[in-house]
């Protein structure tokens, strides 16, 4: 895949890159470990002081960086800006809170014969990140924000569709005040990512995308014996059960399927609905789908913009069309408009089956199914039915349901009255297929710490 800014409402190529030269690579690398020598002797309240300075600058430049994005993977301009702000205050997050969540643990020093015993958090070293472009800048500031905190230092492989947003990072921190290489972009295709995996300079890994780029790097990693985090696909049921406030589920729903141009690992994707109110939720989600405003991602008052890529738009289309080709029905959507850009219509299938290959594989785009359920183990049942564990919602106001779904549902989170998002302040991640370890809150930044034992005898 070429290095390049190719706007997908427009189809047109903006801009190429060529590919970092190994002597580009080896540079990055040596800049990289000595920052993470000189990182590890500062104190949380320097790298605080440069983590704020970070997001001040990520919200003096929102606009243009919003614009950006915009171009690069054809997200709406205000979701963008709100994807930078949102980034902006998970520095400001973990400025305020890494040194708490990495404070010392006292053990019992009587207990093992110790004069003090107690643990600590200490840094790892450089970590690569391996990052997709759906949320070009939250993806990668989760990562950075912890990580960097916690005295690491971070080198960013991006997603090739997304180069300037990538520089404009490889930049950030430094601008802010920490050392050159404390967090450095990498122009490189997926195919040098090993290379750079396997350097001895390197620590560990952390992978956010596909499934197979999680394996591929995984393997390599699980090779070199280094420490990875996952965070991989989804296929997000969202459940709504008799009791639900149908209405306000339908809107919700319309919002959790749509987000993001519909490329959001945690988007709702199955709409498992219990059959005394299936009839009432279908209509309303498929009207509510169907009036979204589809067209250029820079206009104010569009909803959903194009597909980020043209191979992306080609899967969703071969999804829907086996589909339908084996009895699905479709209840809005379901072909691309005519003209430029890799646009696809919010769309919503029903009479779906586990023949059907979107049954299983997950929609990155906004397509929606929707299934009758007669009652809430069949229910559970179709929601766990699937390879991927990240998020998952339901719609009751039963507590009985509520406490049933919290402790059967089999994902990384559980949303209930409301659609599955994530916060600085709560953990994220996935079971099963969807990856492992975790992102956000206290778990995320002790993943790529080395958490040592102390004792000290007299
Ligand atoms: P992708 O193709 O896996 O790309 C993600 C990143 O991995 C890119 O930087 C890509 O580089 C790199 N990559 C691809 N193959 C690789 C390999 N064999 N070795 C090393 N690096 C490799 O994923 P995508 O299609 O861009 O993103 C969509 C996927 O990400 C969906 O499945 C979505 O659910 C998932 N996702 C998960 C989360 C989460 O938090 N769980 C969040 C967002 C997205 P190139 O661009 O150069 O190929």
């Amino acid at each position: 895949m070429a290095i390049a800014t190719l706007n997908p409402a427009t189809g047109v190529v903006e801009r190429t890159y060529p590919p970092m030269s190994d002597a580009e690579v080896e540079r990055a690398l040596a800049d990289a470990r000595r920052a993470a020598t000189a990182l590890r002797r500062t104190t949380f309240a320097e790298r605080a002081g440069w983590m704020r300075a970070a997001a001040d600058l990520l919200e003096a430049d929102a606009p243009a960086l919003a614009a950006t994005m915009t171009r690069e993977m054809g997200k709406t301009l205000a979701s963008a800006e709100a994807e930078v702000r949102k980034a902006a205050y998970g520095c400001r997050f973990y400025a305020a809170h890494a040194e708490a969540m990495l404070a010392p643990e006292p053990a019992d020093a009587a207990a093992v014969g110790a004069a003090t015993a107690y643990s600590v958090y200490q840094p790892l070293g450089v970590v690569l990140a391996v990052m997709p472009w759906n949320f070009p800048v939250w993806q990668v500031l989760r990562f950075a924000a912890p990580a960097l905190m916690a005295g690491n230092a971070g080198l960013l492989k991006h997603a090739s569709n997304v180069p300037q947003t990538a520089l404009y990072l490889g930049e950030l921190f430094t601008r802010a005040g920490f050392p050159r290489g404390a967090f450095a972009t990498l122009l490189i295709g997926a195919a040098q990512v090993e290379g750079v995996l396997r350097d001895d300079r390197v620590a560990a890994a952390t992978l956010t995308g596909s499934e197979a780029a999680g394996r591929s790097v995984a393997r390599i990693a699980g090779d070199a014996l280094k420490k990875t985090v996952l965070e991989l696909g989804g296929s997000d049921p969202f459940l709504v059960l008799p009791s639900a406030d149908v209405a306000r589920a339908a809107a919700t729903a319309v919002r959790a399927r749509c987000q993001n141009n519909g490329q959001s690992c945690i988007a709702a994707k199955r709409f498992i609905v219990h059959t005394d109110v299936y009839d009432e939720f279908v209509a309303a989600f498929a009207e509510g789908m169907a009036a979204l405003r589809v067209g250029d991602p820079a206009e104010p008052g569009t909803d959903v913009g194009p597909i980020a890529t043209e191979s992306g738009r080609a899967e969703l289309e071969e999804l829907v069309a086996d589909a339908v080709a084996r009895g699905a029905t479709v209840l809005t959507g379901g072909a691309r408009p005519d003209g430029p850009g890799w646009f696809y219509p919010p769309t919503v299938l029903a009479d779906v089956d586990p023949s059907m290959r979107l049954h299983l594989e997950e929609t990155f785009g906004p397509v929606a199914t929707v299934y009758r359920v007669p009652d809430l183990d069949a229910a559970l049942d179709l929601a766990n039915a699937t390879a991927f564990g990240l998020g998952a919602v339901v719609w009751t106001t039963d507590e009985a349901e509520r406490a049933r779904c919290v402790a059967e549902l089999e994902s990384g989170a559980v949303t209930v009255n409301g659609m599955t998002t994530s916060y600085p302040e709560l953990p994220f991640g996935g079971v099963k297929t969807s990856g492992y370890g975790r992102e956000l809150a206290a778990a995320g930044i002790r993943e790529f710490c080395n958490l040592k034992a102390v004792w000290i005898g007299r």
